[in-house]
Protein backbone atom coordinates (compact mmCIF):
# COMPACT_ATOMS: atom_id res chain seq x y z
CA UNK A 1 0.00 0.00 0.00
CA UNK A 2 1.43 3.45 -0.89
CA UNK A 3 1.45 6.28 1.56
CA UNK A 4 -1.19 8.76 0.89
CA UNK A 5 0.33 12.18 1.65
CA UNK A 6 0.98 15.07 -0.87
CA UNK A 7 4.26 14.20 -2.82
CA UNK A 8 5.77 17.73 -2.25
CA UNK A 9 8.91 18.31 -3.37
CA UNK A 10 11.67 19.62 -1.01
CA UNK A 11 12.94 22.71 -2.75
CA UNK A 12 14.76 25.61 -1.58
CA UNK A 13 11.82 28.30 -3.50
CA UNK A 14 9.54 26.85 -0.25
CA UNK A 15 12.17 28.82 2.12
CA UNK A 16 12.47 31.84 0.00
CA UNK A 17 8.62 32.03 -0.04
CA UNK A 18 8.46 31.20 3.62
CA UNK A 19 10.34 34.16 3.93
CA UNK A 20 9.38 36.60 2.12
CA UNK A 21 5.71 36.02 3.32
CA UNK A 22 6.48 35.66 7.49
CA UNK A 23 9.27 37.37 7.51
CA UNK A 24 9.24 40.30 5.25
CA UNK A 25 10.66 43.03 7.55
CA UNK A 26 13.63 40.93 9.43
CA UNK A 27 16.78 42.85 8.72
CA UNK A 28 19.73 41.08 6.98
CA UNK A 29 22.51 43.32 6.98
CA UNK A 30 25.80 43.45 5.21
CA UNK A 31 29.19 45.16 5.47
CA UNK A 32 31.01 46.67 2.12
CA UNK A 33 34.38 46.02 1.16
CA UNK A 34 34.18 50.15 1.79
CA UNK A 35 33.18 48.86 5.53
CA UNK A 36 29.86 50.95 5.23
CA UNK A 37 26.33 48.98 6.50
CA UNK A 38 24.21 47.73 3.87
CA UNK A 39 20.79 47.04 5.29
CA UNK A 40 17.86 45.27 3.60
CA UNK A 41 15.18 42.60 4.67
CA UNK A 42 13.82 39.11 3.66
CA UNK A 43 10.87 40.68 1.49
CA UNK A 44 13.41 42.63 -0.31
CA UNK A 45 15.86 40.32 -0.49
CA UNK A 46 13.58 37.73 -1.64
CA UNK A 47 11.90 39.60 -4.41
CA UNK A 48 15.68 40.66 -5.89
CA UNK A 49 16.32 37.16 -5.59
CA UNK A 50 13.63 36.00 -8.18
CA UNK A 51 14.27 39.04 -10.45
CA UNK A 52 17.79 37.76 -10.41
CA UNK A 53 16.77 34.60 -11.35
CA UNK A 54 14.56 35.77 -14.06
CA UNK A 55 17.42 37.98 -15.24
CA UNK A 56 19.56 34.95 -15.40
CA UNK A 57 17.15 33.16 -17.57
CA UNK A 58 17.27 36.18 -19.76
CA UNK A 59 20.83 35.96 -20.55
CA UNK A 60 20.21 32.48 -22.07
CA UNK A 61 21.46 30.17 -19.14
CA UNK A 62 18.97 27.16 -18.78
CA UNK A 63 18.08 25.10 -16.45
CA UNK A 64 21.30 22.67 -14.23
CA UNK A 65 23.74 25.32 -15.82
CA UNK A 66 26.22 26.20 -13.17
CA UNK A 67 26.65 29.79 -11.86
CA UNK A 68 29.73 30.46 -10.25
CA UNK A 69 29.84 32.91 -7.39
CA UNK A 70 33.34 34.42 -6.14
CA UNK A 71 32.43 36.83 -3.71
CA UNK A 72 32.72 37.58 0.03
CA UNK A 73 29.65 36.97 2.66
CA UNK A 74 27.48 40.07 1.39
CA UNK A 75 23.87 40.76 0.75
CA UNK A 76 24.12 40.21 -2.69
CA UNK A 77 26.25 37.10 -2.23
CA UNK A 78 23.48 35.53 -0.31
CA UNK A 79 20.62 36.58 -2.51
CA UNK A 80 22.37 34.39 -5.38
CA UNK A 81 22.25 31.59 -2.78
CA UNK A 82 18.52 32.03 -3.44
CA UNK A 83 18.17 32.89 -6.71
CA UNK A 84 20.59 30.72 -8.32
CA UNK A 85 19.28 27.48 -7.12
CA UNK A 86 15.68 28.74 -7.04
CA UNK A 87 15.93 29.37 -10.99
CA UNK A 88 16.61 26.16 -11.79
CA UNK A 89 20.29 26.57 -11.92
CA UNK A 90 23.24 25.25 -9.59
CA UNK A 91 25.07 27.71 -7.49
CA UNK A 92 28.72 26.77 -7.61
CA UNK A 93 30.67 29.27 -4.98
CA UNK A 94 34.46 29.66 -5.73
CA UNK A 95 37.00 29.32 -2.73
CA UNK A 96 38.64 32.67 -3.61
CA UNK A 97 41.72 31.57 -1.04
CA UNK A 98 42.32 29.35 -3.78
CA UNK A 99 45.34 29.93 -6.47
CA UNK A 100 44.29 31.40 -10.13
CA UNK A 101 45.43 27.65 -11.51
CA UNK A 102 43.33 25.68 -9.20
CA UNK A 103 40.48 28.09 -9.85
CA UNK A 104 40.22 27.90 -13.28
CA UNK A 105 40.45 23.67 -13.59
CA UNK A 106 37.69 24.17 -10.76
CA UNK A 107 35.58 26.40 -12.89
CA UNK A 108 36.26 24.49 -16.31
CA UNK A 109 35.96 20.91 -14.22
CA UNK A 110 32.14 22.37 -13.26
CA UNK A 111 31.21 23.80 -16.37
CA UNK A 112 30.37 27.16 -15.27
CA UNK A 113 28.65 29.29 -17.76
CA UNK A 114 28.24 32.23 -15.58
CA UNK A 115 29.93 33.85 -12.56
CA UNK A 116 28.60 36.30 -10.23
CA UNK A 117 31.86 38.19 -8.69
CA UNK A 118 32.76 41.35 -6.17
CA UNK A 119 34.11 44.01 -7.86
CA UNK A 120 36.88 43.83 -5.66
CA UNK A 121 37.60 40.47 -6.77
CA UNK A 122 37.92 41.07 -10.26
CA UNK A 123 41.89 41.34 -9.80
CA UNK A 124 41.29 37.70 -9.12
CA UNK A 125 39.27 36.40 -11.95
CA UNK A 126 40.95 38.43 -14.26
CA UNK A 127 43.64 35.90 -13.90
CA UNK A 128 41.55 32.87 -14.69
CA UNK A 129 39.08 33.63 -16.38
CA UNK A 130 40.60 32.67 -19.85
CA UNK A 131 40.96 29.38 -19.10
CA UNK A 132 37.23 28.76 -18.25
CA UNK A 133 34.24 28.01 -19.93
CA UNK A 134 32.47 31.20 -18.15
CA UNK A 135 30.59 33.44 -20.78
CA UNK A 136 28.76 35.67 -18.47
CA UNK A 137 30.78 38.16 -15.49
CA UNK A 138 28.24 39.51 -13.49
CA UNK A 139 29.52 42.34 -11.37
CA UNK A 140 28.26 43.07 -7.68
CA UNK A 141 30.07 46.54 -8.68
CA UNK A 142 29.81 48.33 -4.65
CA UNK A 143 32.36 50.93 -5.50
CA UNK A 144 30.32 51.94 -8.95
CA UNK A 145 33.49 51.57 -10.74
CA UNK A 146 34.26 51.03 -14.70
CA UNK A 147 33.29 47.58 -15.60
CA UNK A 148 35.35 45.31 -17.54
CA UNK A 149 34.49 45.15 -21.14
CA UNK A 150 31.41 42.61 -21.73
CA UNK A 151 31.11 42.43 -18.18
CA UNK A 152 27.27 43.37 -16.53
CA UNK A 153 25.85 45.19 -13.56
CA UNK A 154 24.63 42.80 -11.13
CA UNK A 155 21.96 45.40 -10.68
CA UNK A 156 20.97 45.53 -14.28
CA UNK A 157 20.85 42.04 -14.31
CA UNK A 158 18.38 42.48 -11.31
CA UNK A 159 16.85 45.52 -13.44
CA UNK A 160 16.29 42.99 -16.55
CA UNK A 161 14.75 40.24 -14.93
CA UNK A 162 11.77 42.79 -12.96
CA UNK A 163 10.95 43.62 -16.65
CA UNK A 164 8.41 40.60 -16.76
CA UNK A 165 6.42 38.67 -14.43
CA UNK A 166 8.57 35.71 -13.15
CA UNK A 167 7.78 32.82 -10.21
CA UNK A 168 10.18 30.50 -9.21
CA UNK A 169 9.78 27.13 -11.55
CA UNK A 170 8.53 24.25 -10.15
CA UNK A 171 12.08 21.92 -9.79
CA UNK A 172 12.46 18.38 -9.00
CA UNK A 173 13.74 18.00 -5.24
CA UNK A 174 16.51 15.67 -6.80
CA UNK A 175 17.92 18.51 -9.20
CA UNK A 176 21.11 19.95 -8.23
CA UNK A 177 20.78 22.79 -6.27
CA UNK A 178 24.49 23.58 -5.46
CA UNK A 179 28.49 23.01 -6.29
CA UNK A 180 31.06 22.99 -4.01
CA UNK A 181 34.97 21.14 -4.59
CA UNK A 182 36.36 20.39 -1.55
CA UNK A 183 39.82 22.14 -1.19
CA UNK A 184 43.29 21.73 -1.04
CA UNK A 185 44.23 19.56 1.98
CA UNK A 186 43.37 15.95 0.87
CA UNK A 187 44.58 16.32 -2.89
CA UNK A 188 42.93 17.46 -6.03
CA UNK A 189 39.47 19.14 -5.56
CA UNK A 190 36.49 17.16 -6.21
CA UNK A 191 32.87 18.55 -6.87
CA UNK A 192 30.25 17.45 -4.82
CA UNK A 193 26.88 18.63 -6.03
CA UNK A 194 24.02 19.02 -3.82
CA UNK A 195 20.37 18.44 -4.27
CA UNK A 196 17.22 20.80 -3.19
CA UNK A 197 16.57 17.83 -1.01
CA UNK A 198 19.82 17.38 0.73
CA UNK A 199 20.02 21.40 1.07
CA UNK A 200 16.60 21.40 2.71
CA UNK A 201 17.16 18.12 4.92
CA UNK A 202 20.69 19.53 5.92
CA UNK A 203 18.96 22.86 7.05
CA UNK A 204 15.97 20.90 9.13
CA UNK A 205 19.04 18.93 11.06
CA UNK A 206 20.73 22.12 11.66
CA UNK A 207 17.93 23.94 12.87
CA UNK A 208 16.71 21.26 15.43
CA UNK A 209 17.17 22.06 19.12
CA UNK A 210 19.54 19.17 19.96
CA UNK A 211 21.51 20.49 16.88
CA UNK A 212 22.16 24.58 16.60
CA UNK A 213 18.44 25.24 18.17
CA UNK A 214 18.17 28.54 16.48
CA UNK A 215 14.99 30.19 16.58
CA UNK A 216 13.34 33.54 15.45
CA UNK A 217 14.73 36.38 17.52
CA UNK A 218 18.22 34.90 17.45
CA UNK A 219 20.89 36.97 15.10
CA UNK A 220 23.23 35.06 13.56
CA UNK A 221 26.56 35.82 12.01
CA UNK A 222 27.81 33.79 9.93
CA UNK A 223 31.84 34.52 9.60
CA UNK A 224 32.21 31.14 8.06
CA UNK A 225 32.71 31.78 4.40
CA UNK A 226 29.48 31.75 1.61
CA UNK A 227 32.31 30.39 -0.55
CA UNK A 228 33.14 27.42 1.49
CA UNK A 229 31.22 23.80 2.61
CA UNK A 230 28.02 25.27 1.93
CA UNK A 231 28.70 27.90 4.37
CA UNK A 232 27.27 25.22 6.91
CA UNK A 233 23.75 25.98 5.62
CA UNK A 234 23.18 29.56 7.42
CA UNK A 235 21.73 31.82 4.46
CA UNK A 236 19.01 28.28 4.34
CA UNK A 237 18.44 28.02 8.03
CA UNK A 238 18.55 32.15 8.80
CA UNK A 239 16.08 32.50 6.26
CA UNK A 240 13.91 29.23 7.40
CA UNK A 241 13.56 30.63 10.79
CA UNK A 242 13.21 34.27 10.08
CA UNK A 243 16.12 35.11 12.01
CA UNK A 244 18.35 38.25 11.61
CA UNK A 245 21.44 37.64 9.62
CA UNK A 246 24.68 39.63 9.44
CA UNK A 247 27.44 39.10 6.39
CA UNK A 248 30.86 40.64 7.42
CA UNK A 249 31.98 41.51 4.27
CA UNK A 250 35.81 40.65 3.24
CA UNK A 251 36.28 42.63 6.61
CA UNK A 252 37.62 38.95 9.22
CA UNK A 253 39.59 40.95 11.73
CA UNK A 254 38.72 40.80 15.14
CA UNK A 255 38.15 44.23 15.72
CA UNK A 256 35.89 45.04 12.69
CA UNK A 257 34.10 41.37 14.02
CA UNK A 258 33.08 41.85 17.55
CA UNK A 259 31.92 45.76 15.96
CA UNK A 260 29.59 44.07 14.13
CA UNK A 261 28.95 41.47 17.02
CA UNK A 262 28.10 44.57 19.46
CA UNK A 263 26.58 46.79 17.25
CA UNK A 264 23.89 44.29 15.68
CA UNK A 265 23.54 42.49 19.07
CA UNK A 266 24.39 39.20 17.95
CA UNK A 267 23.33 35.95 19.45
CA UNK A 268 24.68 33.37 17.59
CA UNK A 269 28.48 33.54 15.40
CA UNK A 270 29.53 30.60 13.44
CA UNK A 271 33.11 30.24 12.28
CA UNK A 272 36.53 28.26 12.16
CA UNK A 273 38.54 28.03 15.16
CA UNK A 274 41.09 29.88 13.93
CA UNK A 275 38.57 33.18 13.26
CA UNK A 276 37.54 32.49 16.80
CA UNK A 277 40.86 32.38 18.60
CA UNK A 278 40.89 35.72 17.16
CA UNK A 279 38.03 37.32 18.55
CA UNK A 280 39.19 35.42 21.89
CA UNK A 281 42.27 37.55 21.69
CA UNK A 282 40.92 40.76 20.77
CA UNK A 283 38.50 39.98 23.60
CA UNK A 284 41.41 39.75 26.19
CA UNK A 285 43.74 42.49 24.61
CA UNK A 286 40.41 45.27 25.49
CA UNK A 287 38.65 44.05 28.70
CA UNK A 288 35.90 45.76 29.16
CA UNK A 289 35.53 47.17 25.42
CA UNK A 290 32.74 44.93 23.94
CA UNK A 291 29.05 44.52 25.52
CA UNK A 292 28.72 40.87 24.48
CA UNK A 293 25.22 40.75 26.56
CA UNK A 294 23.51 39.62 23.61
CA UNK A 295 25.76 37.13 22.57
CA UNK A 296 24.53 34.10 23.63
CA UNK A 297 26.70 30.78 21.32
CA UNK A 298 29.60 30.27 18.97
CA UNK A 299 29.29 27.58 16.43
CA UNK A 300 32.78 26.33 15.74
CA UNK A 301 33.97 23.49 13.48
CA UNK A 302 35.75 22.96 10.45
CA UNK A 303 39.12 21.91 12.91
CA UNK A 304 39.29 20.32 16.38
CA UNK A 305 38.01 23.31 19.07
CA UNK A 306 40.74 23.80 21.59
CA UNK A 307 39.09 22.26 24.91
CA UNK A 308 40.81 25.86 26.44
CA UNK A 309 38.58 27.99 24.12
CA UNK A 310 35.60 26.26 25.03
CA UNK A 311 36.37 27.50 28.68
CA UNK A 312 37.74 30.78 28.31
CA UNK A 313 34.18 32.02 26.18
CA UNK A 314 32.64 29.95 28.84
CA UNK A 315 33.81 31.50 31.75
CA UNK A 316 35.28 34.73 30.76
CA UNK A 317 32.82 35.62 28.32
CA UNK A 318 29.28 33.36 28.90
CA UNK A 319 29.46 32.23 25.53
CA UNK A 320 28.30 28.47 24.97
CA UNK A 321 30.68 27.59 22.22
CA UNK A 322 29.13 24.17 20.37
CA UNK A 323 31.46 22.27 17.92
CA UNK A 324 30.31 21.25 14.86
CA UNK A 325 32.19 18.50 12.98
CA UNK A 326 31.41 17.86 9.16
CA UNK A 327 32.94 18.21 5.47
CA UNK A 328 32.21 19.44 2.19
CA UNK A 329 31.02 16.02 0.97
CA UNK A 330 28.32 16.20 4.30
CA UNK A 331 26.77 19.47 3.45
CA UNK A 332 28.67 19.95 5.83
CA UNK A 333 27.34 19.32 9.52
CA UNK A 334 26.86 15.90 10.48
CA UNK A 335 27.71 16.17 14.44
CA UNK A 336 27.17 18.74 17.14
CA UNK A 337 28.50 18.32 20.42
CA UNK A 338 26.03 19.26 23.00
CA UNK A 339 26.10 17.77 26.55
CA UNK A 340 23.78 15.18 26.33
CA UNK A 341 20.99 14.85 29.17
CA UNK A 342 22.05 13.47 32.63
CA UNK A 343 25.35 13.78 32.34
CA UNK A 344 27.12 13.64 35.21
CA UNK A 345 30.59 16.05 35.77
CA UNK A 346 32.66 14.34 37.93
CA UNK A 347 35.68 16.97 37.60
CA UNK A 348 35.80 20.73 36.90
CA UNK A 349 36.58 20.71 33.33
CA UNK A 350 34.59 17.19 32.21
CA UNK A 351 31.70 19.59 30.42
CA UNK A 352 34.61 21.31 28.16
CA UNK A 353 36.33 17.81 27.75
CA UNK A 354 33.19 16.13 26.50
CA UNK A 355 32.66 19.49 24.41
CA UNK A 356 35.92 19.12 23.30
CA UNK A 357 34.90 16.26 21.26
CA UNK A 358 32.53 16.09 18.16
CA UNK A 359 29.61 14.95 19.54
CA UNK A 360 26.65 12.96 18.71
CA UNK A 361 25.47 12.56 14.74
CA UNK A 362 22.36 14.85 13.87
CA UNK A 363 19.06 12.64 13.12
CA UNK A 364 19.60 10.53 10.03
CA UNK A 365 23.30 10.93 9.89
CA UNK A 366 24.19 7.71 10.43
CA UNK A 367 28.16 6.70 12.13
CA UNK A 368 30.60 3.84 12.50
CA UNK A 369 34.28 3.30 12.05
CA UNK A 370 36.42 0.81 10.88
CA UNK A 371 40.43 -0.11 11.02
CA UNK A 372 41.89 -3.07 8.85
CA UNK A 373 43.13 -4.80 12.32
CA UNK A 374 39.76 -5.62 14.14
CA UNK A 375 36.71 -4.30 11.23
CA UNK A 376 34.29 -1.83 12.73
CA UNK A 377 35.45 -0.54 16.11
CA UNK A 378 33.62 -1.12 19.30
CA UNK A 379 32.03 2.13 20.88
CA UNK A 380 34.50 2.04 23.81
CA UNK A 381 35.84 5.41 23.17
CA UNK A 382 39.22 3.91 22.43
CA UNK A 383 39.46 1.72 19.83
CA UNK A 384 40.73 3.76 16.58
CA UNK A 385 39.58 3.95 13.28
CA UNK A 386 38.30 6.02 10.25
CA UNK A 387 34.72 7.42 10.38
CA UNK A 388 32.09 6.51 7.87
CA UNK A 389 28.98 8.34 7.45
CA UNK A 390 25.80 7.63 5.44
CA UNK A 391 22.89 10.35 5.23
CA UNK A 392 20.60 11.90 2.97
CA UNK A 393 22.67 15.40 3.15
CA UNK A 394 26.05 12.98 2.57
CA UNK A 395 27.54 12.87 -1.35
CA UNK A 396 27.17 9.98 -3.44
CA UNK A 397 29.50 10.15 -5.62
CA UNK A 398 31.93 12.99 -6.77
CA UNK A 399 31.56 15.22 -9.77
CA UNK A 400 33.36 14.42 -13.07
CA UNK A 401 36.23 12.54 -10.79
CA UNK A 402 38.46 9.92 -12.42
CA UNK A 403 39.33 9.53 -8.67
CA UNK A 404 37.69 8.82 -5.48
CA UNK A 405 35.87 5.74 -5.70
CA UNK A 406 37.63 4.71 -3.21
CA UNK A 407 36.18 6.88 -0.58
CA UNK A 408 32.68 4.38 -0.67
CA UNK A 409 32.49 1.50 0.94
CA UNK A 410 30.45 -1.54 -0.89
CA UNK A 411 27.63 -1.27 1.10
CA UNK A 412 27.12 2.80 0.28
CA UNK A 413 28.66 4.51 3.17
CA UNK A 414 31.46 7.33 2.56
CA UNK A 415 34.48 6.79 4.38
CA UNK A 416 35.62 10.46 5.86
CA UNK A 417 39.51 9.99 6.29
CA UNK A 418 39.08 10.82 10.08
CA UNK A 419 40.35 8.54 12.31
CA UNK A 420 38.21 8.60 15.55
CA UNK A 421 37.04 6.84 18.47
CA UNK A 422 33.05 6.74 19.29
CA UNK A 423 32.12 6.49 22.86
CA UNK A 424 29.56 4.54 24.46
CA UNK A 425 27.22 7.32 23.80
CA UNK A 426 27.78 7.89 19.95
CA UNK A 427 29.62 10.83 20.48
CA UNK A 428 33.17 11.03 18.17
CA UNK A 429 36.02 12.18 18.92
CA UNK A 430 38.62 12.41 16.45
CA UNK A 431 42.50 11.41 16.68
CA UNK A 432 43.45 12.37 13.37
CA UNK A 433 43.13 13.20 9.95
CA UNK A 434 43.98 9.93 8.52
CA UNK A 435 46.95 11.21 6.34
CA UNK A 436 48.06 13.27 9.65
CA UNK A 437 48.04 10.16 11.56
CA UNK A 438 51.36 9.88 13.63
CA UNK A 439 52.39 6.20 13.94
CA UNK A 440 55.10 5.67 16.25
CA UNK A 441 56.90 2.09 16.61
CA UNK A 442 53.34 0.56 15.59
CA UNK A 443 51.37 2.96 18.55
CA UNK A 444 48.99 5.79 16.83
CA UNK A 445 49.42 9.29 18.64
CA UNK A 446 46.69 12.06 18.48
CA UNK A 447 48.01 15.01 16.84
CA UNK A 448 44.88 16.71 17.31
CA UNK A 449 44.96 15.65 21.13
CA UNK A 450 48.90 17.16 21.71
CA UNK A 451 48.14 20.25 19.68
CA UNK A 452 45.19 21.18 21.80
CA UNK A 453 46.88 20.61 24.78
CA UNK A 454 50.08 22.85 23.70
CA UNK A 455 47.43 25.72 22.30
CA UNK A 456 46.40 25.49 26.16
CA UNK A 457 49.82 27.13 27.21
CA UNK A 458 49.58 30.42 28.18
CA UNK A 459 52.60 31.56 25.42
CA UNK A 460 51.37 29.55 22.53
CA UNK A 461 49.00 30.68 20.29
CA UNK A 462 49.20 28.31 17.66
CA UNK A 463 50.50 25.09 17.62
CA UNK A 464 50.83 21.74 15.04
CA UNK A 465 52.05 18.26 15.83
CA UNK A 466 52.87 16.37 13.08
CA UNK A 467 55.11 12.99 12.28
CA UNK A 468 58.69 12.92 10.57
CA UNK A 469 61.01 10.26 10.35
CA UNK A 470 63.14 8.86 12.70
CA UNK A 471 65.56 6.18 12.79
CA UNK A 472 64.61 4.17 15.10
CA UNK A 473 60.65 4.44 15.59
CA UNK A 474 59.78 5.31 11.85
CA UNK A 475 58.24 8.42 12.85
CA UNK A 476 58.13 10.31 15.95
CA UNK A 477 55.89 13.48 16.79
CA UNK A 478 57.00 17.06 16.94
CA UNK A 479 55.87 20.17 17.76
CA UNK A 480 55.62 23.41 15.44
CA UNK A 481 54.93 26.14 17.48
CA UNK A 482 54.00 29.62 17.09
CA UNK A 483 54.06 32.02 20.40
CA UNK A 484 51.95 34.66 21.29
CA UNK A 485 53.36 38.36 20.33
CA UNK A 486 56.25 39.18 23.72
CA UNK A 487 55.75 35.77 25.08
CA UNK A 488 58.48 32.66 24.44
CA UNK A 489 58.54 29.18 25.90
CA UNK A 490 61.07 26.54 25.36
CA UNK A 491 60.39 22.69 24.36
CA UNK A 492 61.43 21.25 28.00
CA UNK A 493 58.41 24.05 29.18
CA UNK A 494 55.88 22.22 26.35
CA UNK A 495 56.67 19.03 27.58
CA UNK A 496 56.53 19.71 31.29
CA UNK A 497 53.00 20.95 30.10
CA UNK A 498 52.08 18.29 28.31
CA UNK A 499 53.50 15.23 30.73
CA UNK A 500 50.27 15.17 33.19
CA UNK A 501 48.20 14.38 30.92
CA UNK A 502 49.60 12.16 28.00
CA UNK A 503 52.23 9.07 28.53
CA UNK A 504 55.85 9.34 27.76
CA UNK A 505 55.91 7.98 24.41
CA UNK A 506 53.30 10.71 22.97
CA UNK A 507 56.00 13.66 24.30
CA UNK A 508 57.67 15.12 20.94
CA UNK A 509 60.72 14.69 20.68
CA UNK A 510 61.46 18.52 19.46
CA UNK A 511 59.40 21.86 18.75
CA UNK A 512 59.97 24.16 16.06
CA UNK A 513 59.08 27.75 16.52
CA UNK A 514 57.94 29.62 13.81
CA UNK A 515 55.93 32.83 13.25
CA UNK A 516 53.14 31.44 11.54
CA UNK A 517 51.04 28.14 10.50
CA UNK A 518 50.86 27.56 6.74
CA UNK A 519 46.60 26.96 6.23
CA UNK A 520 44.83 26.22 3.47
CA UNK A 521 42.23 28.19 1.69
CA UNK A 522 39.72 27.36 5.04
CA UNK A 523 42.11 28.20 7.61
CA UNK A 524 43.18 24.79 8.65
CA UNK A 525 46.81 23.87 8.72
CA UNK A 526 48.15 22.54 6.04
CA UNK A 527 50.65 19.85 7.86
CA UNK A 528 51.92 18.32 4.84
CA UNK A 529 53.83 21.68 4.22
CA UNK A 530 55.32 21.34 7.63
CA UNK A 531 56.05 17.26 7.17
CA UNK A 532 58.07 18.37 4.03
CA UNK A 533 59.72 21.54 6.08
CA UNK A 534 60.99 19.60 8.86
CA UNK A 535 61.30 15.88 7.88
CA UNK A 536 64.80 15.85 8.51
CA UNK A 537 64.78 17.18 11.82
CA UNK A 538 65.18 14.22 13.93
CA UNK A 539 67.59 11.99 10.97
CA UNK A 540 70.78 13.43 12.11
P1 LIG B 1 39.02 19.84 3.34
O1 LIG B 1 38.72 18.36 3.41
O2 LIG B 1 39.50 20.24 2.03
O3 LIG B 1 39.85 20.34 4.48
P2 LIG B 1 36.45 20.34 4.49
O4 LIG B 1 36.02 21.64 4.99
O5 LIG B 1 35.45 19.52 3.80
O6 LIG B 1 37.63 20.61 3.52
O7 LIG B 1 37.12 19.58 5.69
C1 LIG B 1 36.54 18.52 6.37
C2 LIG B 1 37.50 18.02 7.40
O8 LIG B 1 37.74 19.02 8.38
C3 LIG B 1 36.99 16.85 8.19
O9 LIG B 1 37.20 15.65 7.48
C4 LIG B 1 37.83 16.93 9.45
O10 LIG B 1 39.11 16.37 9.27
C5 LIG B 1 37.99 18.41 9.64
N1 LIG B 1 37.02 18.89 10.62
C6 LIG B 1 35.86 19.52 10.41
N2 LIG B 1 35.25 19.83 11.57
C7 LIG B 1 36.04 19.37 12.56
C8 LIG B 1 35.97 19.36 14.00
N3 LIG B 1 34.97 19.91 14.65
N4 LIG B 1 36.99 18.78 14.66
C9 LIG B 1 38.04 18.22 14.02
N5 LIG B 1 38.17 18.20 12.69
C10 LIG B 1 37.18 18.76 11.96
Amino acid sequence: MRGQMMDVQLTLDVIARRAEQLFPNVAVVGRRPDRSIHRTTYGEMMRRARHLAAGLESLGLSRGDRVATLAWNSVQHAEAYFAVPCGGFVCHTLNLRLHPDELAWIATNAGDRAIIVDDVLLPLLQQFRDRTPIEHVIVINTSGGALPPGAMDFEDVIARGSARPYEFPALAESAAAAMCYTSGTTGKPKGVVYSHRSQVLHCFGECMSSALGMREGDCALAIVPLFHANAWGFPYACAMLGLRQVLPGPHLDAASLLELITGERVTIVAGVPTVMNGILAGLEANPGTYDLSAWQMATVGGSAVPQHMIKAFRERHQVDVVQGWGMTETSPLASISRLPHGFVATGPDDEDAYRARQGRPVPFMEIRARNEETGLIAWDGVAMGELEVRGPWVVGEYYHADDGAERFTPDGWFRTGDIVSIHADGSIQIRDRSKDVIKTGGEWVSSVALENAIMGHPAVAEAAVIGVPEPKWMERPIAVVVCKPGKTVTHEEIVEHLRPHFAKWWMPDATEFIDAIPKSGAGKFLKNVLRERFAARLMT
